[in-house]
């Protein structure tokens, strides 16, 4: 594996890709998305060949980990052969992040097409709660997704809880029993203001890391963990159990210095930093004649010198980014 040249002004090492196949998905869950969403008309939207050739010059570029978002990865058409051309390309973690509805007849496709990890969001075990913060989602459909995902031999299959007081909070102990029960890591992160919605006020639904942990601590030790996750999430771990506690908090604990990431959206845009806007126009290389990944990864290594050294989310719920996280590829 070539070591990464793409490295920052603050000497930050990015050698971590997300790539969003969709800014689309079946759900409209209430920190994500407004309930009415106009979507990308196609022809602003990457073909699956533009997104396999941008992932294969990061991975030229030195890139170890990519992991495929949206939107929800798995309703964009044709998906699996994206996933198997990546596949390929010999990376050292090779993830997705899935709000699971569509594992139960897609999980084996996915192990067997090479993805090697799953991470599959789930913020309530409460039939009409889920659906209420989902707006259209069907928890049964999400629970065999997960079962259908060990099942196919994922390994290291985490469940990523976005807790908000008054919504969900309260089932932060029932989830974690339930992620032990399922031999699965679980994470819990804190809302960030990303695009405008009016469902609730961030602000008040804010429930920050610590303020989880206190739910956790009357039925679990838990004991910091001190390999290096490599990301943003602090993880723990229990005595008695091999599940893993990570938690993600942009407000509570900011991360950035250890920043080993970039993204790009749907629409090809590099995005430099998730707090920010700074960004470079790929699509316009990978549209630009003659077609010349020389080009591409020029434009790369040149958009390293605009990551931020750091996000500015305020606590208090106001957007500072207009673009929501199904467009920046969570
Ligand atoms: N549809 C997939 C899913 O839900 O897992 C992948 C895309 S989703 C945008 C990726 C992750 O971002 C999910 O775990 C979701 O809960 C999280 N997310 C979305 N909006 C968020 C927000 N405003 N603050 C924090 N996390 C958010
Ligand atoms: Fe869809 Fe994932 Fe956003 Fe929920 S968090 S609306 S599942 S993209």
């Amino acid at each position: 594996m070539p070591k990464t040249r793409l490295t920052d002004r603050f000497g930050r090492t990015v050698n971590y890709v997300r790539l969003s196949v969709t800014d689309r998905c079946d759900f409209r869950c209430v920190y994500c998305m407004a309930e009415d969403m106009t979507f990308l008309p196609r022809q602003q939207v990457l073909t699956l060949e533009e997104i396999a050739r941008v992932a294969r010059n990061f991975v030229a570029l030195g890139t170890e980990k990519i992991r495929l978002t949206g939107g929800e990865p798995l309703v964009r058409k044709d998906i699996l052969e994206l996933v198997r051309e990546i596949g390929t390309y010999g990376l050292q973690d090779f993830a997705m992040t899935t709000n699971g509805s569509q594992l139960p007849a897609m999980a084996d496709a996915l192990r067997q097409a090479g993805l090697h990890r799953l991470n599959i969001s789930l913020d309530s075990l409460d039939a009409s709660k889920f659906r209420t913060i989902t707006r259209t989602g069907n928890l049964s459909q999400v629970l065999d997704g997960i079962d259908a995902a060990r099942d196919a031999g994922f390994r290291r299959i985490k469940l990523n809880v976005v807790v908000m007081k008054g919504r969900n909070d309260e089932e932060v102990p029932a989830l974690i029993e339930f992620a032990r029960r399922k031999q699965v890591d679980i994470s819990f992160i804190e809302e960030m203001p990303l695009g405008q919605i009016s469902e609730h006020d961030r602000g008040l639904a804010l429930c920050t890391s610590d303020e989880v942990r206190a739910l956790i601590r009357p039925h679990h030790e838990l004991i910091p963990t001190t390999g290096d996750s490599g990301g943003p999430a602090r993880y723990y771990r229990m005595p008695d159990s091999g599940t893993r506690v990570g938690f993600i908090s942009p407000h509570s604990h900011n991360f950035c210095a250890t920043c080993n990431r970039v993204r790009v959206t749907v629409e090809g845009r590099l995005l430099l930093c998730l707090g920010n806007e700074h960004s470079v126009d790929l699509r316009r290389v990978l549209r630009g004649h003659p077609v010349s990944d020389d080009k591409l990864q020029e434009t790369i290594i040149n958009a390293m010198d605009l990551k931020p050294e750091r996000h500015h989310f305020s606590s208090k719920g106001d957007v500072q980014i207009l673009r929501f996280m199904n467009m920046t590829g969570g």
